[in-house]
């Protein structure tokens, strides 16, 4: 066991929830401490203190080198609270401040992200130092940690203190990858010598996703189906060769979710708790989502969508597939979303043809999302590709059964329902098209029909266990593999 060694963990993110999110990410970054915490493992994680996230704790300020100027970071603290048997334990999470890099309305998509990210990275290390917690284990995520395993092993080179510090670079989504022009690399401070296709180096640019793949000990995503996909040319963005090469050190373990906080007895957002032994109450929940979005009121079947509204979601041949399904039959659609302007545009003029059946929200909201997953009968995630996906999971937790295609993580969690042996927890489809989609909702909907099997499908997806338990333990193989490439400890079999 990790715990038995005392290892010390630093998780780099750019959003923890519930202090700055705006997806999936977050709610890894936020999770995941907690279970390995409550594993025995000390465990800390760092972020940007972006505008909004007030109530901090001031520690100390340093200066970071940038390109031969230096910037003042400040450091702050808060806490995530574990709970376990009415016990809490906190772990520290700490917020790299400087107001002209963060404090802005947003997280991303400004024109500075090169230099705001490299200082965030940066200021990681310096921050380490300032506190004495050099980790035995610096677990990078996504691009915009991604320089750290680079940085990690350049500091190496001065300060012993991070010989022992042994990286491991989580992908989450693949297709956001920080691609910058090579003066990134006087911010980062890294040579010249590491621009090059076997290095930081992607068509004339610097990529902070490849510096991630190319020089963490060991790398893993959030599934193992999504760790196959991204070494296909196909899926692999550009990166499959590098990620081919590096097949033996790559992981795939599916994300859980935190069943404190995505619990059906004790969730405060939605309208009644209730569990898999009382799907009543899970009815009255469903009434009063129609009530509340304002659609008729009864046991029509209804259909959730709760998604960021990106390409990679499949909502192209969701708009088509609904419109028709909208049109034929006796149906609800609520959405909750925001993303792309013609998506959000598409979305509502959906509800605006179907104004009896369908309501569309968009918008980023906790409280309604949670009554969706609550309220809906099928949940839809039509994805083009999915990594790991945590709303399937958040669905089946609340009785949402999903309705998926059959990609990433979502092909690794939902398994085709079988009426005839009544086995599986959701409706898969395989083709990208339309009809497709329709086709598994239709089926979905023959078996609705029949309420007694229904509600068994329910009941055994509630009962299902994507608790961050068995992930967590996941984890810890992979940091004990990444401490053995240090000769750390013996590596397991
Ligand atoms: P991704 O990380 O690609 O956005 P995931 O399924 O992994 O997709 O995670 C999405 C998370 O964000 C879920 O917890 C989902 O409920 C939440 N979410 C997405 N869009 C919204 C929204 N508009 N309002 C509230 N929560 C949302």
């Amino acid at each position: 066991m990790l715990s038995d060694i005392a290892t010390t963990v630093l998780l780099v993110s750019s959003e923890v929830a519930p202090f700055a999110k705006t997806g999936g990410l977050a709610d890894v970054a936020g999770s995941l401490p907690k279970a390995l915490k409550l594993a025995g493992l000390d465990v800390r994680v760092v972020l940007p203190r972006y505008r909004g996230i007030g109530d901090l704790e001031t520690l100390t300020d340093f200066p970071v080198e940038m390109g031969g100027r230096k910037e003042t970071a400040i450091l702050r603290r808060s806490y995530i609270k574990a709970h376990s048997n009415g016990d809490v334990t906190l772990i520290p999470c700490y917020f790299v401040d400087n107001y002209g890099y963060f404090d802005r309305p947003g997280y991303y998509g400004f024109p500075d992200d090169a230099e705001r990210f490299s200082f965030f990275q940066k200021a990681c290390l310096e921050m380490c130092e300032a506190i004495g917690f050099v980790p035995d284990i610096l677990h990078a995520n996504d691009w915009q940690a991604g320089f750290l395993p680079l940085l990690v092993k350049e500091r190496a080179v001065k300060n012993p203190a991070w010989r022992r510090t042994a990286t491991v670079y989580t992908i989450h989504n693949l297709k956001y990858q920080g691609n910058f022009p090579p003066w990134v690399l006087d911010l980062l401070g890294v040579g010249k010598e590491h621009f090059h296709m076997e290095g930081v180096e992607f068509y004339g640019q610097v990529s902070f996703m490849k510096a991630g793949i190319v020089y963490a000990d060991v790398i893993n995503t959030v599934s193992p189906t999504y760790a196959r996909e991204i070494q296909t040319p196909q899926m692999g963005e550009g990166l499959d060769g590098i990620l081919r090469k590096r097949s033996k050190d790559l992981y795939g373990i599916v994300n859980g979710i935190n069943y404190h906080e995505f619990n059906p007895e004790t969730d405060q957002r939605i309208f009644k708790n209730y569990s898999w032994r009382d799907l009543e109450s899970r009815r009255q929940n469903k009434y009063a989502l129609q009530r509340e979005v304002g659609l008729p009121v009864g046991d029509t079947p209804l259909l959730g969508m709760v998604t960021r509204l990106v390409e990679q979601k499949g909502l192209d041949i969701a708009l088509e597939a609904l419109n028709s399904l909208l049109s034929e039959r006796e149906v609800q659609f609520v959405l909750l979303g925001t993303g792309a302007p013609d998506l959000e545009a598409a979305f509502t003029r959906l509800s605006g043809r179907h104004p009896s059946r369908c309501r569309v929200f968009i918008g980023f909201n906790g409280v309604l999302a949670q009554r969706i997953y609550a309220g809906s009968d099928l949940f839809l995630m039509p994805s083009r590709f999915e990594p790991c996906g945590l709303g399937q999971l958040i669905a089946m937790r609340y009785g949402s059964i999903p309705v998926v295609r059959k990609t990433g993580g979502l092909s690794d969690t939902v398994m085709n329902y079988d009426p005839a042996s009544r086995s599986g927890n959701g409706f898969v489809f395989e083709e990208y098209d339309a009809g497709a989609l329709k086709r598994a909702i239709e089926r979905a909907l023959e078996v609705f029909s029949r309420r007694e099997e229904w509600n068994n499908l329910v009941t055994s997806a509630m009962q299902m266990d994507y608790s961050w338990n068995r992930s967590a333990a996941e984890y810890q193989e992979v940091y004990a593999e990444a401490l053995g490439r240090k000769g750390r400890v013996e590596r397991p079999a």
